[in-house]
């Protein structure tokens, strides 16, 4: 096996390993550049960026993977190296750096600066309260902050377009305002403009309807930073598409910087024309996903502090526990809790808080799940089939499953003892109550289980 097959095989490995939008971020444009008599592999990455998160984030990824076909490997690092180059050294690991384009670079010094009549207006569409610094990161959205992080820092360089796309209220509108923040902190000359891309239509249409047309062109051709949100909502839209494309290509042209936002992934998105589709595609596309427990409650705290708003953590928790599904959710739970205690005058206690949220969270997700939810979610996890759960059988593996179905039953569906050991074989109901109290009971010093419990229950709810 030659070190390109290797790094094939590796590749193919590592992508079982991690989601697709990672992979697709991080080993594009991979390569191993050498592997000495010591067995140390060097990798070849595009820019000092892949690099950091190849060597920290993914170092054992990437050693577990070579290993399975080269198991004498010893060790790794990354060095940034140019593709043409490469492809031309790739045994005798020529490595030049950095990786910087000299064309790229070249286009720069030609743009001189023009003076930007409309900079207040378009300074203004920033939110101000949108930051890096009230961002709060957890892993389902560490690899997009990174990536906004670093393009604010290397603007129109390292990856253009960036592309955002995640769910609703998992917080990419907070992501891009803070990049035009940023930007225009570190430098208020630039010109930058957030902008969604339903005004973007609007505002096209009727420099249409104006016969303003030239001037809405040349004044995008003058952003450093353009910002584009929601972009799904262009699909459809073929005029707007094809002049969005002349905007996009213009500035992509002079190095200047698009950030994009999107619901879904490029490729999802219906009725986008092809060549946009693949201009898209040319960047960097990073996904955002729900926030998991740990992060709910550190944006909570986050929340309640910046309002001078004191939370115990037992409250913090029910909260966290029982709004997963996006982070604005959680901040109007949080508004909610606030203003009732706000009314009342008194500080919140667990009980104000859960009837304070009890209709949110009920209609949120509570009705919607079923029993065989809860057995199909079960079963799957623990590898046992559904009959076997539901019997009076008495097998060892599936007494804990069962327990925890029962238990699961019990607090997600709120039914009945007599209730849940109908299901279970017509068991009698103390032995439902039984099992509830035992789980309980449990969860209570054993970390694990109730770890446990949380990734059952998020898979009860993703249904
Ligand atoms: P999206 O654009 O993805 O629909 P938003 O950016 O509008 O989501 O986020 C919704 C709300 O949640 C905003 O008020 C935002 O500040 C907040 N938010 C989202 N994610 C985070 C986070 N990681 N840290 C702090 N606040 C967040
Ligand atoms: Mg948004």
């Amino acid at each position: 096996m030659n070190n390109i097959e290797l790094w094939q095989s590796t590749l193919g490995q590592i992508e079982l390993s991690i989601s697709k939008a990672n992979f697709g971020t991080w080993f594009k444009n991979t390569t191993i550049l050498s592997i000495d008599e010591k067995e140390h592999v060097v990798i070849g990455v595009p820019n000092g960026f892949a690099k950091e998160w190849l060597e920290n984030k993914y170092h054992s990824n990437i050693l577990d993977a070579l290993r399975v076909f080269r198991p004498q490997v010893a060790g790794l690092s990354c060095a940034i190296y140019t593709p043409n180059a490469t492809k031309r050294s790739i045994d005798g690991a020529q490595i030049k750096s950095p990786a910087k384009s000299s064309v790229l670079e070249s286009n720069e010094k030609n743009i001189t600066k023009q003076p930007y009549q409309q900079k207040q207006h378009l300074k203004s569409t920033l939110n101000e309260k949108y930051l890096f610094s009230n961002y709060i990161v957890g892993e389902n959205n560490e690899l997009a902050k990174a990536a906004c992080h670093a393009v604010c820092e290397n603007l129109g360089k390292i990856y253009n377009p960036l592309f955002i796309y995640g769910g609703v209220g998992l917080g990419k509108t907070h992501l891009l305002q803070a990049m035009g923040n940023a930007v225009l902190e570190k430098d208020s000359e630039k010109h930058v403009y957030y902008i969604s891309s339903e005004k973007f239509t609007n505002d096209l249409i009727n420099s249409i309807r104006n016969h303003t047309i030239d001037d809405f062109k040349k004044t995008y051709q003058k952003i450093d930073l353009l910002i584009i949100d929601d972009v799904q909502f262009l699909s459809g839209k073929e005029k707007t598409q094809q002049e969005f494309f002349y905007i996009f290509n213009s500035l992509y042209q002079i190095n200047k910087q698009i950030v994009i936002s999107s619901d879904r992934p490029p490729k999802s998105i219906a009725t986008l024309e092809e060549r946009l589709r693949s201009r898209f595609e040319g960047g960097m596309i990073v996904d955002v996903i729900k926030p998991d427990l740990e992060t709910r409650v550190a944006i909570l705290h986050a929340k309640a502090r910046e309002r001078n708003f004191a939370l115990n953590d037992e409250i913090v928790r029910y909260i966290a526990d029982n709004i997963k599904n996006n982070v604005r959710e959680l901040e109007g739970a949080l508004n909610r809790v606030m203003a009732i205690c706000d009314l009342s005058q008194k500080k919140p206690s667990i009980e104000v808080v859960q009837n304070a949220l009890g209709d949110i969270i009920a209609s949120g997700r509570k009705r919607t799940v079923q029993t065989h939810d809860v057995i199909d979610v079960i079963s799957a996890h623990y590898d046992v089939n559904n009959q076997e759960l539901l019997s009076k059988g008495r097998k060892r593996e599936v007494v804990k499953p069962r327990q925890i179905a029962m238990y699961l039953l019990r607090t997600e569906l709120n039914l009945s003892y007599p209730g849940i050991g109908e299901h279970f074989g017509g068991r009698d109901h103390t032995t439902a109550l039984h099992a509830y109290e035992k789980i309980a009971r449990t969860m209570k010093d054993d970390e694990r289980l109730r770890d446990e419990i949380e990734v059952l229950k998020e898979k009860i709810y993703d249904i």
